[in-house]
């Protein structure tokens, strides 16, 4: 049932839901744009909700992606605090938590992701501890600020960037921190063995108890049983913890598209054009799983530069522009006085070259393999990164002997090597 004036519904309001809407007006879109998303308030960005939020070094109007005025001005209406509950691809329409339908032309998923839940015994009714968290919403941190006081002993499960950013925020906030990782090093995930011992080093001088190699075996409560008292590992140590924040990775947010009909694999799956099968359906940023030309496999991403990047192509394709999703995946990290920045994937590299000085605070990390760049962690070095950025997009062959070599400029190489 489509509307005389063509209506795109775009699901959930996050960073890649409000960029669909002004990325269409500002590709010319004439059509009627209605932006809905579950949380309350206006859209905003999730990066400082680990980082400056956390310390209360900005207000909650830093976070917001724009004012409000700016859907007002570009027509975009906006609705907030409201849950797509049921998607009915055949009809063209999708049903609210409200009880409310909304017919569409285009349909976007924007739906992102959700903290992965911690599943322990003892932990059956997680909602009942009040001191136990997850960082995904403005509301998580908000509940967090609750116990985020001087001296309070913090327990964090996970140390990967979420963890390891409220570790740093944390001390700086001047609480006890201990950090539980199963696996044998932090960011094991994603960076190599050198990246992780530098960042193990870096919070181990700032005070923080950082335990590899230790899974988390059980919760223990209080007697009231409405907060965490202690963290039983493994290994059978018990941590005490006035607070306890859990970031063991995300889940996307796919089951209303499943539910619909629509194909789902580890993501949304789309096209290069954010295309998913169901025609007149697209999606974009943490919720999507999308081809990538570079890696030659289907990837789904947590940042927000492929959520902005996706929702662009989203816009583009519904314009009728073919414009597709092609970019290399980066991202970046803020810990102390340490950005790091992160450009490709360096899953499969054979070797590793380090440019700069790890035992200092600022070093790049150039992953190979066949000889060639296939990723790059740049820490406290921003110009070295835009040339990392366009050696991985180049896949470029350069001597280890050469990127290694901190005396001669990064850019030199770039172009000895294009
Ligand atoms: P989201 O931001 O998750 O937005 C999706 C929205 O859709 C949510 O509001 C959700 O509630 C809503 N929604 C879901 N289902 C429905 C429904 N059925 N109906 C209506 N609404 C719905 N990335 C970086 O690049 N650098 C960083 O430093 C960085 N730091 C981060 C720190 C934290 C603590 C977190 C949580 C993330 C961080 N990220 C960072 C990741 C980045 O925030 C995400 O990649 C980005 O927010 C993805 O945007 P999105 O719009 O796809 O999803």
């Amino acid at each position: 049932m489509a509307t005389s004036t063509p209506t795109t519904l775009i699901l959930g309001a996050g960073q890649a839901g409000a960029e669909v809407a002004f990325a269409l007006r500002q590709q010319g879109y004439a059509g009627r744009v209605v932006l809905v998303g579950d949380e309350p308030g206006l859209p905003y960005q999730r990066p400082p909700l680990s980082k400056a939020y956390l310390m209360r070094k900005v207000d909650v109007d830093a976070l917001h992606l724009r004012p409000r005025t700016a859907y007002e001005t570009a027509a975009i209406e906006l609705r907030t605090g409201l849950r797509a509950e049921r998607v009915e691809p055949g009809g063209k329409r999708v049903v609210f938590s409200d009880g409310s339908v909304l017919a569409y032309d285009k349909l976007v998923f924007a739906t992102g992701g959700r903290a992965r839940p911690l599943q322990l015994p003892g932990l059956e009714h997680p909602e009942r501890l009040l001191n136990l968290h997850y960082l995904r919403s403005i509301a998580d941190v908000d509940r967090i600020h609750r116990q985020f006081h001087e001296g309070s002993r913090l327990v964090l499960i996970g140390g990967g960037y979420v963890g390891l950013e409220v570790a740093a925020a944390a001390r700086q906030c001047g609480l006890h921190v201990t950090v539980l990782e199963a696996l044998p090093r932090v960011l094991a995930r994603v960076t190599a063995a050198e990246v992780s011992a530098f960042y193990e080093r870096i919070h181990r001088e700032a005070g923080v108890d950082i335990r590899t190699g230790t899974s988390v075996a059980g919760v223990e409560s209080d007697p009231s049983g409405d907060a965490v008292r202690a963290i039983r590992c493994a290994d059978g140590s018990v941590v005490a913890a006035d607070l306890v924040v859990v970031g063991i990775g995300q889940l996307p947010n796919t089951e209303l598209a499943l539910r619909a009909g629509i194909a789902v694999d580890n993501g949304i799956v789309v096209d290069e054009f954010a295309c998913t099968a169901e025609p007149d359906v697209l999606a974009a940023g943490d919720c999507t799983s999308h081809p990538n030309r570079l890696y030659g496999r289907p990837l789904r991403l947590e940042s927000v530069p492929n959520a902005l990047e996706q929702a662009r192509t989203v816009a583009a394709t519904i314009c009728g522009v073919h414009r597709p999703h092609d970019a290399v995946p980066w991202f970046w990290s803020d810990q102390y006085d340490l950005k790091l920045q992160m450009v490709g994937l360096s899953q499969g590299h054979e070797r590793l070259i380090v440019r700069g000085d790890p035992t200092g605070r600022s070093f790049t990390a150039f992953y190979l393999q066949d000889g060639r760049v296939i990723a790059v962690d740049a820490i406290n070095r921003p110009q070295e990164f835009m040339i990392a950025k366009k050696l991985v997009a180049q896949r470029a062959a350069i001597s280890p002997d050469r990127l290694g070599d901190d005396s001669l400029p990064l850019k030199s190489l770039l172009t000895t090597s294009a």
